[in-house]
């Protein structure tokens, strides 16, 4: 269907995917709505496409983590589509009169926050109770203060309160029941409103985690909730480079800046279009590997910021304009993390720099 020939590294999107695994959520999680999360532009699958597709999905609110995230939603889902924004960041101060020009939802972070989203008039807001990150949200001592003076959120129409696991990847972690015990007692003082703890990990936690809303992102990218592929949902994100050249290194010789790698064998090397400017991560030097012609290559020497290098040799098929597969189904963004010593969610993030996207199913 596509001619075009394939020049440069791509992210290939597969939407259906994205959809099949925001029904997984769902079904993991049934009875709790699904608010997708959309920060770093969906986890560097684009948002524009993950928004049209979570909403088609039936997903009704969002979460954000910047303003300027959240404005760019909006303009997305423009009037037909009048989903919930929720920004996690808050309302920090200068904020207040953008959030409501684009009618999103600050996820209220401290008792200053509260004063200045007010002072603005009536609105919706979360609040966000810290329960054990010491990151952000309200302590208890804030949230007492709420509890002995209601009329500090007087007009303010209070849609949810939420929390965040630390350790929700880890599911027999104890500071995931402590969380959900503290969470449990922070929420008293807001009756009837409704109760958010669970991002992907928390989904797979349990019932006992999935209180009102449910607040999925890497699962719904195909990253496992416990740091793994998980068999319950499809992988999203391929990463695709081609061969630029193939070519030959006698022993002896050394492969790449700071001669990183020494030949120690003749090895047939395959010179791929890609490198950390296009995502791939330095620290994967050593450890990392690309799928080509029906095998995993490992890569030799450091990452260039254009280049990288993979041992193929006993493969003569390979040929320049061979694609390699970075991530994708022989190599799960899960794994590909690993072998850089980070986590799904940073390379997927950092996938963004360079590539064009292509996207494959439902837009
Ligand atoms: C990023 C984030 C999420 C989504 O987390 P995943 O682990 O990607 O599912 C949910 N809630 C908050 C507050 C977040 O910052």
């Amino acid at each position: 269907m596509n001619a075009e020939p394939f020049l440069e590294p791509r992210l290939c999107v597969d939407l259906d995917a994205l959809a099949a695994n925001y029904a997984a959520l769902a079904r993991e999680a049934a009875g709790a709505a699904v608010a997708p999360v959309l920060k770093a532009d969906a986890y560097g699958i684009g948002l524009a496409a993950a928004a049209a597709v979570l909403w088609r999905a039936g997903a009704r609110s969002f979460f954000v983590a910047r303003l300027s995230e959240g404005e760019a939603l909006r303009a997305q889902l423009g009037a037909e589509r009048p989903a919930e924004i929720f920004v996690l960041d808050g309302c920090p101060e200068g904020a207040e009169a953008r959030l409501r020009a684009a009618a999103l939802t600050p996820v209220l972070n401290s008792l200053a926050q509260i004063a200045r989203w007010r002072a603005q008039g009536p609105g919706p807001c979360a609040l966000h109770l810290d329960t054990g990150m010491n990151r952000l949200g309200l302590r208890a001592e804030a949230v007492a203060r709420l509890a002995a003076a209601p009329e500090l959120l007087e007009g303010l129409e209070l849609r949810l309160v939420m929390s965040h696991l630390a350790c929700s990847d880890t599911p027999d972690h104890p500071l995931n029941a402590r969380q959900r015990q503290r969470f449990l007692e922070l929420c008293a003082p807001f009756p009837g409103v409704p109760r958010s703890l669970a991002a992907s990990g928390g989904i797979f936690l349990g019932r006992d985690y999935h209180f009102d809303l449910v607040r999925p992102g890497i699962s719904l990218y195909g990253g496992g909730p416990f740091g793994r592929p998980h068999p319950g949902l499809a992988p999203v994100a391929s990463f695709l480079a081609p061969v630029l050249d193939v070519a030959e290194a006698p022993a002896g010789e050394t492969i790449g800046y700071g001669a990183g790698f020494t030949v120690d064998r003749p090895l047939r090397l395959a010179i791929v279009a890609c490198g950390y400017a296009d995502g791939v991560l330095r620290s994967s030097a050593g450890h990392g590997y690309g799928w080509l012609h029906g095998a995993l290559r490992r890569s030799l020497g450091r990452i260039s910021m254009d280049l990288l290098v993979l041992d193929i040799t006993g493969c003569d098929a390979a040929r320049a304009g061979d694609l390699v597969e970075l991530v994708g189904a022989h190599l799960p963004v899960d794994e590909a993390a690993l072998q850089a010593g980070t986590i799904a969610y940073e390379l997927l993030a950092r996938l963004g720099a360079r590539h064009a996207r292509q996207y494959r199913g439902r837009a």
